[in-house]
Order: C-alpha cells, then structure tokens, then sequence
C-alpha cells in the first residue's frame, strides 16, 4: 500500500488521480474478500501504523483471554523502531521500562521470541509478522511476576497473543483500507459531479452575453452548492443591478472585513480557521477577477462545519469563470453602448441637418434623452441672454413647461457653476440641493450634465427616476457626452434662428422685410377667408430729409414704425416695403377695420411726430370672392389707393376697389 494522507487528496482538484490503489479488476478477481486478504503492508508503511497499532492495542488488549490474570502482566508494544505505541494505561515504573527496551531490542535484533528472567518473574518479547511476507513490524512483550514454573507456559501465551495482536492489526488494517476506498470512491464522485458543474457554468456562461444573466448563473449555482448559505455579491465599481443579491462593496467603511482584503488581495478568503468550534458562522469572501481586475467579491455566510475545502475551490473556480465571462459581458455591453452613442450622435447630427428648428431639437433631445436612459422624467434648461435666469425649454413634466429659475438655482445653477456633471442615487439622501424637478416628480435619482457651448455654459440637462440609484456611471458619462453634442445642436439652432430672424426684419426699424410679409400674405391666402393690406407712406419725406437732414429722416421713420407696431394687434404683420413706405398686413380683417386702423395711425403720426409730418394711407382687402387672389393683385390695389390720398392732397386714408367692384 502506498502512502497517502486524506490531506493531500484534498487539497487536489486536478485532472489526474491522486490516489493510488492496488487495481481490482470485478472481472478477473471474482471475489472482493480475497482481493483484500492479499493486500498487506509493506516496509514503506512502518513508519506510518503507530495510529493503526495504537487502534489495534485499544480493541486486542479487552479481548485478550483472562487466563494470565491470577500472574501480574504488564504489557507492551512497539513498531519496527522499537517505538512504543501508547496503551492508554499509565506508564510502567523507570525498571520495568528499562526492561521493554532491552526485551524490544533483543527481539528486533534476533527475530524471534526472546525471554529474560529476573527476580520474581520473568519478561517475553515476540516479533508480530506481517501475513503474506513475515516481516518484522511489531514486537509485542510482557512481565510476567510469578514462579519460575510458569514461564514456559507465559512463553508460548506471549506468541498466541502476538499472533492475537496480528489478527487484530489486520482487522483494523482492512477495516482502514475499505473506509479508503470509500472515501476515494466518494472522492472521485464529488469530482465528477464538481467536474460537470464547472462544465455546465463554462458553456452557459459562454452563451451570456449580458453581465446581469452571467452574475444570475453564478448565483444559482453558488446556491446549488450551499443550499444553507446566504450570499451577496459586492461590487466595487458603479455596477447597478436589479438584483438585491447585489450590494455596493465598502472600501473604506470596512477596511479589514474579509470581502475587502479578498478583494485587495484577489484571492479566496475563509473567517478563522476555517468553521472552528468556537464560531457561529463560517464566512467566505471569494473575488471576481477577470484579465484587467477584481470587480467584487462573493460574500457567503453559513453555518459552521459540512463545508469541504473541495468545495470551496469550486466555488472559487466558479468565480474566475464568472470573473471572466463577466469581463467579456461587460465589454460587449460596453461595445454595444459605443454603437449605440454613435448611433445616437449620428441620429442627433442628422435630425440638426434636417430641421434647424429649436424647437424640434428640444423635442428630439427630449424623447431621446428619455428612452436611452430609460428615464422617467427629462428637464432641458437655457439661461436666457443676459444669463441671469433659466428657462426651462423642453420638459415631460408640465408642472416645469416654461418655467423661469434664478441661475444659482437648483442643479442647472449647480453643474453650471462646477461645469462638472452631477449624478444622484438617492435626492432624499443628498439634501444638500433643492430641485423642482425632483420634488414635483417625486424622484430619487437624478443625473444632469451642463450645456457648454463653444467654453460657455448656457444651460442643462437633467434626467430623473423615481427609483433610488438608477441611473450607472456609465449612463453618467454618456450624458456627458450627448450633452455637447445637444448642446452643439441647440446653439446652432438658436444661431440659425437668430440669423432668419435677423434676414426676415429690417435693421432700421425693427419691422418685418418685404420678402417675409410677402411669403406670409401668400400662406394666409392659402388658408384664410379674407385679409385686409395697408401700405403707409410718409408725406413729403424728401423735403423732411432736405430740411433735417437723414439722421432725423430716420428717427422720423423710427416714430412713425413705433407708432405703427403699438397700434397693430400681435397677429398682423407690419413691415418696410421699401424707403419710407411701410406695409401692414392684417389677416381676417375686413376693408372697414383695415380702415380704423389706418386712420388711427395716420392720427397719432400727425398728432406726435417730431418734427411734425403726415402720412398717406391706402388700403385693399381681399376674400373668396376677390376676381383675383394674389399678394401683387393686393399690393397694386393698395398701392393705387395710396395714389389716390396723394393725389387727392395728402394726410388721409384711401380704399382701394378693383375695377369691377367699383362701390
Ligand atoms: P410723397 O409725399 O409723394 O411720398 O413725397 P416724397 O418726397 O415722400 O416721395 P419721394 O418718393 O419722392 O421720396 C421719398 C424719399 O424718402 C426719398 C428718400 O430720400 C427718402 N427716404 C427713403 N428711405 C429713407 C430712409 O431710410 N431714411 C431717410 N432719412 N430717408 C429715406
Ligand atoms: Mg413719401
Ligand atoms: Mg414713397
């Protein structure tokens, strides 16, 4: 038999067997009995039987007959190195001690029964032979108090309760051999059982493409191993999961718990020594490592004891095979996030080029910003021209639809301020900010990223959840990253819009340009019943500019545009047709509140201007019924009417009549 401690065959969880057996084979040694009658011990083990010779000594000594027991007998027994093996019984006095020795050396030295007397008694020492070779591997001896008459007798005893002893040894012997054999048996098991395990974790985790599913796999097998156990999973990054299983690993709170220093550390760690007697509960901190770091640690909590080292590599296994495949899931998550940044960026600068309308990309930004980010509730603030308040542009939440803050307001004030972006897993928690938005929506967590155009701030982001720590680091970074990019659209947008706001007005005034008024009457044509055209046109402008001079010609043309402007409703267009003609377009109105109208500006220029000047006015309506619906068919009767009031003196209004409807 070859050596091997249940220690070693532990410790293993490899690929080639660790413990050797002699082979049996069912078909060719019919009989299991005698298969184990030929196993014996070999010189390999002596130095190994003490504890089998200890057993042996235990069971041999109640067993051995009472016929010595009227002589006093004290025995004794040794290995093959004339080590005494412990009877259990108290020591022999310094003498008879003295006699084992010399009695044990003789007998190793002879190999056979030897036989010393002395006063009183006499001492034997017989060798105990091994059964299939005969070779020395125990002595065992008495003293023997009493006649010399008994020692022959004493002598031929001493050899059957050595040949007793053999019997016995042999018993233990076979007894220790077959519990091996089950435990190897048991062994191989396991390992087969662990083996298919690891191998069904390999393929389906192999198959997982999202972390959540890997680190679910990983759960249900741990549980699958210690149904008894509770286990967590600690992250040390920004990882979020729906699972409660997965919990935040606290650096700094708890230094030197065992799910830290296995994380630092990157290796497996048990509480004690490993489920003592004197704990509660064994406590197993295993890291998930993959190729570019530790990611967190499986935390599991059991009860002491039924755990073996065994199992504990296996889960340990487990974990490196998660640790990986959670690495790859991670980086296709990661990928899959690229792309779609991309895609978004690419969505976002296509929709710029289709419509420069801020509106629109307030719209788009918004529904996007929701659905990416899963978000509940979506806030787009702008800080107005002199940066003095925020509006809100864009919101799902009606409550904040248009509303006006301070710019040291909330968490637009806030990330504008720090220019950094702001992320929130609990607002109730924070209380360091108050928001709107979060209150009228009652959210916990809150991301927001500030609008920096061009290295100014002019607005922010902000997306909310009323879910406490919703929103991941990495839902964080890409919000910093669209929001330079919406932030790109919405400054272009509102450069886009300042520019047609700058071509459709006329610098001077302030009123509308001629193109825009015309492209307006066309669209009203296109839907209304009728409108009403004014053309205004200042009186003698060329003797006003002779005499004043341009600069009052034009601060006269600024009167009169002022007048004009606070005497129109907000829905009529006024504009400078050209040179000091003015045009004013009212739609739905009919000739007779064109009329009022008229006269009313005519009355206040003639009434305020400074210095004094006059206008003349004509007017055209048209409707349905007009012969013809065209801005230059409207334009011609108003501008004939107009003629009309110069040529009829000035300073009055004229209506203008088609031909036909001469009235
Ligand atoms: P009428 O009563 O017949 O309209 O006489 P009028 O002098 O106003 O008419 P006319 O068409 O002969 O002259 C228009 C003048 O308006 C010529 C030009 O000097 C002046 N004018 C046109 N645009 C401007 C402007 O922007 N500023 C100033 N100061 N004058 C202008
Ligand atoms: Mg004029
Ligand atoms: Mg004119």
């Amino acid at each position: 038999m070859t050596k091997q401690t249940r220690d070693d065959s532990m410790q293993a969880f490899m690929p080639t067997p660790i413990y050797t057996l002699p082979s049996w084979n069912p078909e060719e040694d019919q009989d299991p009995i005698n298969w184990l009658r030929l196993m014996d011990i070999t010189s390999h083990d002596y130095p190994y039987i003490i504890a089998l010779l200890e057993n042996t000594c235990r069971n041999w000594a109640p067993q051995l007959p009472s016929t010595l027991a009227s002589y006093r007998a004290e025995w004794f027994v040794t290995d093959s190195a004339g080590e005494f093996v412990k009877s259990g019984e108290d020591s022999p006095p310094p003498e008879t001690e003295r006699t084992f020795v010399e009695m044990t050396r003789r007998c190793l030295k002879e190999n056979q029964v030897v036989i010393s007397r002395f006063p009183g008694g006499f001492c034997v020492a017989a060798p105990v032979l091994t059964r299939h070779t005969a070779e020395l591997f125990a002595v065992l001896g008495c003293t023997i108090r009493g006649p010399e008459t008994a020692a022959d007798f004493a002598e031929s005893w001493v050899v059957m309760a050595a040949q007793f002893f053999k019997t016995c040894f042999y018993k233990e012997f076979e007894a220790m051999f077959i519990s091996d054999l089950l435990h190897v048996q048991k062994l191989a098991k396991r390992e087969e059982y662990r083996r298919s395990i690891l191998f069904q974790v390999i393929q389906e985790l192999h198959d997982k493409k999202d972390v959540d599913s890997v680190l679910t796999e990983v759960f249900g097998r741990i549980a699958g191993l210690f149904p008894e156990a509770d286990v967590e999973l600690l992250m040390s990054q920004d990882y979020l999961s729906r699972d409660p299983r997965v919990k935040s690993l606290q650096l700094q709170e708890a230094r030197d718990s065992i799910c830290a220093r296995a994380f630092m550390e990157g290796v497996p760690l048990r509480s004690g020594n490993g489920g003592g007697d004197g704990e509660d509960c064994l406590e197993i901190a295993v890291p998930l490592v993959g190729k570019q770091g530790v990611y967190g640690v499986f935390h599991l909590v059991m009860p002491p004891g039924d755990v073996e080292e065994v199992d504990l590599q296996l889960v340990s296994m487990l974990a490196d095979t998660a640790g990986s495949a959670f690495e790859s899931a991670k980086l296709y998550e990661q990928s899959n996030l690229l792309v779609s940044e991309l895609r978004l960026i690419n969505e976002l600068t296509k929709r710029l080029n289709q419509s420069l309308r801020l509106k629109e990309v307030f719209k788009f930004a918004t529904e996007e910003l929701l659905s990416i980010f899963r978000a509940e509730f979506c806030c787009i603030t702008q800080l107005d021209k002199e940066g003095e308040v925020f509006e809100v542009m864009a919101s799902n939440v009606p409550a904040l639809s248009k509303a006006f803050f301070s710019k040291d307001y909330g968490f637009s004030g806030l990330v504008l301020n720090t220019r950094e972006p702001v992320i929130l897993s609990d607002y109730k928690a924070y209380g360091k900010v108050s928001s709107k938005l979060m209150d009228e929506t009652d959210s916990r967590s809150l991301i927001v990223a500030p609008l920096i155009v061009r290295g100014e701030g002019m607005g922010a982001i902000m997306l909310a959840h009323r879910a406490e720590r919703f929103f991941s680091y990495e839902n964080y970074r890409l919000l910093q990253v669209l929001s330079s990019h919406i932030g790109l659209a919405i400054a272009n947008a509102s450069l886009h819009a300042e520019v047609q706001r700058m071509a459709n007005h006329d610098m001077l005034t302030g009123l509308y340009a001629r193109h825009y008024l015309d492209d307006r009457i066309q669209s009203f044509q296109k839907r209304d019943e009728g409108g009403s055209l004014i053309i205004v046109d200042i009186d003698l402008f060329k003797q006003v500019n002779d005499t004043y001079g341009h600069q009052i010609g034009d601060k006269i043309l600024k009167q009169v545009c002022s007048i004009i402007l606070r005497t129109v409703r907000k829905t009529d267009i006024a504009a400078r047709w050209g040179g000091e003609e003015l045009a004013i377009y009212l739609p739905g109105a009919d000739i007779h509140s064109g009329y009022q109208i008229a006269e009313a500006i005519r009355l206040q220029v003639a009434a305020e201007c400074e210095p004094r000047v006059t206008v003349s006015c004509g007017i055209a309506e048209w409707n349905q019924e007009s012969d013809k619906i065209s801005v230059e068919s409207l334009f011609y009767l108003a501008d004939m009417a107009l003629y009309k009031a110069k040529k009829n003196g000035r300073n009055q209004t004229q209506i203008g009549l088609s031909p036909e409807g001469e009235r």
